[in-house]
């Protein structure tokens, strides 16, 4: 262990070092900012779209950075930062599934005023200059970020966007798993294991099956890590079908249902659940999401990739309209799991392109010239919890090489106490 340690260090401290000094300058820069930003009367806009791990983290370095007479506009539909990381630890375990939803409200409390606003309602069209609201209200930009991430079934993602009915959705699914005795879930993707090694610790009286239709489980990363996680699940008892891809009913998800094993053999379950994030792509959310891209829809077809229905960027992140054209839209950026960036659909990586594009934008106002985003196998590390108290982290680096680090973690919460911090918030307010 000691030696996979030095040779992960070794490995990302190269990488790591640079990014702990520019994240010390933008403190002292945050810091500075206070005192000189003024507030104006009619600034202009800077307007992110979708306030979750990229759109979020974006807002506030532009709230620490933009000079007076621009502001950032956050337009987000949810009431609260929803923690999707805990999702499904929170759908497993009773009464802390509260503690999931973050308020925005900290998150700009150190930020000078008249430099932030958020507005909780859902952007239905993006068009020159201004996007349109499902209010019916416009908001004028000068600067457009779209973060609108991907949808995808729960839990990991919820339909609600108030906190009180994003909360009884996860209850429903705890309802269903406690009075379930015999549990299938299908798709040993990362949300798949993670949910099966919850019920199974959890409630170790009960039957807990994973279906995953390939030989190797979490099939988009190393063979290693499928080995290490088929070990976990024997010692907690969890039975692992692999290759087995059974005919599922047209039942809701999360439905007792009868499911038919290769060679016509029938078994029921009380309760059925998808893995909606078992992928065919090497990072975490991958089949069954679908990116949040058509409000550019109108406006910039082309930028739309036909492939896969992420927005296409340059290496700025700066919107391109398509191979044929590639005209860049130089005011407007997209980053995150909605953008083809080229870089690990990780919540990692959404926050380091936050950071260029908020360079990217300041280096407009101020003319002059541009960052690019090269992804880096770090954004791409992963951290799966095995049941209610051992984890493996796992990365894969470019040269093909590998990394396993395995752990025990007996906080329940997991690291969502730290989030409420980043975010401003008291984690004592997490339970009212
Ligand atoms: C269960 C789970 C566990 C994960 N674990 C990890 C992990 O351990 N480490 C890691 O790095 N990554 C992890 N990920 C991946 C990570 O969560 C995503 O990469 C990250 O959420 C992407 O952030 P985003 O801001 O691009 O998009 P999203 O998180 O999808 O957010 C998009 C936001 O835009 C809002 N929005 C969408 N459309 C509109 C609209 N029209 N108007 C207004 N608002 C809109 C949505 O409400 C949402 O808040 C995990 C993902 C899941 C689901």
């Amino acid at each position: 262990m000691a030696v996979e340690m030095l040779r992960f260090i070794a490995k990302y401290l190269p990488a790591i070092l640079p990014f702990a000094f520019s994240l010390l300058s933008e403190r002292i820069h945050a810091f500075i900012h206070r005192f000189t930003y003024k507030s104006v009367s009619a600034p202009k806009n800077v307007v992110v779209l979708g306030g979750s791990f990229a759109g979020a983290w974006l807002a506030l370095r532009l709230a620490e950075s933009l000079p007076t007479g621009y502001k950032v506009v956050l337009v987000e539909k949810n009431s609260h930062f929803n923690y999707v990381f805990n999702f499904p630890r929170y759908s497993v375990l009773q009464h802390r599934e509260q503690r999931a939803f973050i308020p925005y409200d900290g998150l700009m409390k150190k930020a000078p005023k008249g430099v932030f606003e958020r507005v909780q309602d859902v952007a239905v069209e993006v068009r020159d200059g201004e996007i349109e609201l499902a209010s019916g209200v416009c908001v004028p930009y000068e600067y457009l970020a779209v973060a609108t991430g991907v949808r995808q079934s729960g839990p990991a993602k919820l339909l609600a966007s108030e906190k009180s009915e994003a909360c009884a959705e996860l209850r429903t699914l705890q309802g269903k798993i406690q009075g379930a005795k015999r549990i299938a879930i299908v798709g040993g993707g990362p949300v798949g294991v993670e949910i099966t090694a919850d019920i199974k610790t959890f409630y170790p009286e009960k039957t807990v099956i994973l279906i995953h239709s390939r030989s190797q489980l979490l099939s988009n990363f190393g063979k290693r890590l499928h080995e290490h996680v088929m070990g976990k699940m024997n010692d907690i008892g969890v039975e692992v079908l692999l290759g087995e891809r059974p005919n599922l009913p047209q039942v809701e998800n999360s439905e007792a249902a009868e499911l038919v094993f290769k060679g016509g053999r029938v078994e029921h379950f009380d309760l059925v659940a998808r893995d909606p994030l078992q992928g065919k792509e090497k990072i975490i959310p991958c089949t069954g999401q679908t990116p949040n891209s058509s409000i550019i829809e109108n406006f910039l077809p082309t930028a739309i990739s036909p492939k896969n229905g992420q927005i296409l960027v340059k290496s700025t992140l700066q919107v391109h309209s398509g191979p044929k054209c590639g005209t860049a839209f130089e005011n407007i950026f997209s980053l995150g799991d909605v953008a083809e960036t080229g870089g690990p659909k990780m919540g990692s990586a959404a926050f380091v392109q936050s950071g260029i594009v908020e360079k990217n934008i300041l280096a407009l106002i101020h003319g002059k010239e541009l960052s690019e985003y090269k992804p880096m196998s770090v954004e791409g590390i992963l951290k799966l919890t095995l049941g209610k108290d051992n984890y493996v982290v796992y990365a894969q680096h470019e040269d093909g090489s590998d990394f396993l680090m395995p752990g025990k973690d007996s906080n329940v919460d997991l690291a969502v106490a730290k989030a409420w911090k980043t975010f401003g918030a008291d984690f004592k307010d997490s339970d009212v």
